[in-house]
């Protein structure tokens, strides 16, 4: 017997579905093991043989609003993979939804396969459609792989997407947000650290130096900050030397320099057993998502040597604050005052850290569900018209 995921298989000639926890036999039923696991709501597996769409559509919590998250177009080793990213990631959305203090709820899509190749209109068309057929309960914008382009594309069968193209009035990428956003984690950092929100004579240690880090790296030379970049890509962090004046250096170098912040900007998992005994840094505070390889254990391992770490899903909120703003009319002044209160919600974070004596990761976990059960047990129905 197949397992339940073939159900997505466009084409059984396609290869063995790859092993692990949910790809057992039906009767086994993995793929509910896994949604169980983290409570997720509902999971929805689309197919379009003809232009070889198969998707991932996760609605982690709905408690708050409907389910925000953007669409990760990306080629996943195996069907496995993709599912426990949408998991994973609309589980991360949930959280930081509520900890933005937005009425949304977490979801996340992903799209399997390569963008460059087989990205096509009937396929977004046809992906704008399963989006659709939700009826508002889960909203996409753009993520990995997808841009705000193809978000209008989709917009063409739906009204559930938001982060459209500025030209049609809609919020654009996000990524300059959410770098605003990590500096406002900094800011908050540096007061807590050294007294003053300043990062001038500071120096920051950049992984990733793409659509955020660049952003980044901009906005802390304006504010007098040096950095330290390292991209696979080494024309990315060339740019930033020429641009920026950033010292680049080797990728598994960037774990070792002497900085106040390390900002991990690049892929989740980079803070580990076997890099944190590496940094030497004061703090982190970065754009990447799930940067905590082991979130129980990495979280007490900084905090054991006395680094302050910003939880990722407070400080990289500026993007989904940004797309939540222009799901009513976009207005820029209105999204970059809501995105600067990031610094107070990271202060509030570290301060309750320490005086529960929890590592900051947990603390925020804590806020978020507390947020989520006060306002999601509100009595009464609210339609989805009055949410947005
Ligand atoms: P991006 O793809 O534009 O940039 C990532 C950069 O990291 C690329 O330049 C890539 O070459 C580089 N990179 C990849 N692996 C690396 C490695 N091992 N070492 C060093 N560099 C490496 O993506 P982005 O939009 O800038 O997002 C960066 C991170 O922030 C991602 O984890 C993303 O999920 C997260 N994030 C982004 C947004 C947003 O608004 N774009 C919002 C929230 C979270």
């Amino acid at each position: 017997m197949r397992g339940p995921v073939d159900l997505v298989r466009p084409n059984p000639k396609d290869g063995v579905v790859g092993s692990g926890r949910w790809s057992k036999g039906a009767d086994q039923l993995g793929v509910f093991e896994a949604i169980g696991s983290d409570t997720h709501e509902e999971v929805l597996f689309g197919n379009d043989p003809v232009s070889g769409l198969r998707t991932i559509i996760a609605i982690h919590s709905s408690a708050l609003g409907p389910a925000l998250g953007g669409t990760r177009f990306y080629a996943y080793q195996s069907e496995e993979d993709a599912l426990i990213d949408a998991l994973r990631l609309s589980k991360g959305m949930t959280y930081k939804s509520a900890m933005a203090g937005l009425d949304l709820g977490g979801g996340k899509a992903v799209i399997i396969g390569d963008p460059r190749t087989m990205k096509t209109e009937r396929l977004l068309r046809v992906y704008g459609r399963i989006i659709d057929s939700l009826g508002g309960r889960y909203i996409t914008a753009e993520d990995v792989g997808t841009t705000p382009a193809d978000m209008a594309v989709v917009s063409r069968e739906t009204q559930w997407v938001a982060g459209l193209p500025s030209e049609m009035g809609g919020s654009g990428d996000p990524s300059p947000a959410t770098a605003r956003g990590v500096i406002n984690g900094m800011l908050a950092v540096a007061e807590r650290l050294w007294g003053s929100d300043d990062l001038s004579g500071r120096t920051v240690a950049v992984q990733g130096v793409g659509k955020v880090g660049g952003n980044l790296v901009e906005r802390l030379t304006k504010a007098g900050a040096a950095t330290v970049v390292a991209d696979v890509n080494p024309a990315a962090a060339d740019r930033m030397a020429t641009d920026h004046g950033s010292r680049i250096v080797g990728l598994d170098e960037i774990y070792d320099v002497e900085c106040d912040v390390f900002a991990p900007c690049a892929l989740g998992g980079s803070l580990s057993e076997h890099t944190i005994p590496r940094l030497r840094c004061t703090a982190v505070v970065g754009s990447a998502n799930n940067q905590l390889a082991h979130e129980d254990a990495d979280g007490d391992r900084l905090a054991d040597r006395g680094i302050l770490y910003a939880p990722d899903f407070v400080v990289n909120a500026g993007g989904i604050i940004n797309i939540a703003v222009g799901i009513r009319g976009y207005d820029p002044q209105r999204a970059a005052s809501a995105i600067d209160d990031i610094q107070s919600s990271v202060s509030g974070v570290l301060e309750v850290a320490q005086r529960l004596g929890i590592n900051p990761h947990n603390a925020a976990v804590m806020a978020a569900e507390e947020r989520i059960s006060q306002i999601g047990s509100l009595p009464g129905h609210r339609g989805v018209s009055r949410t947005l």
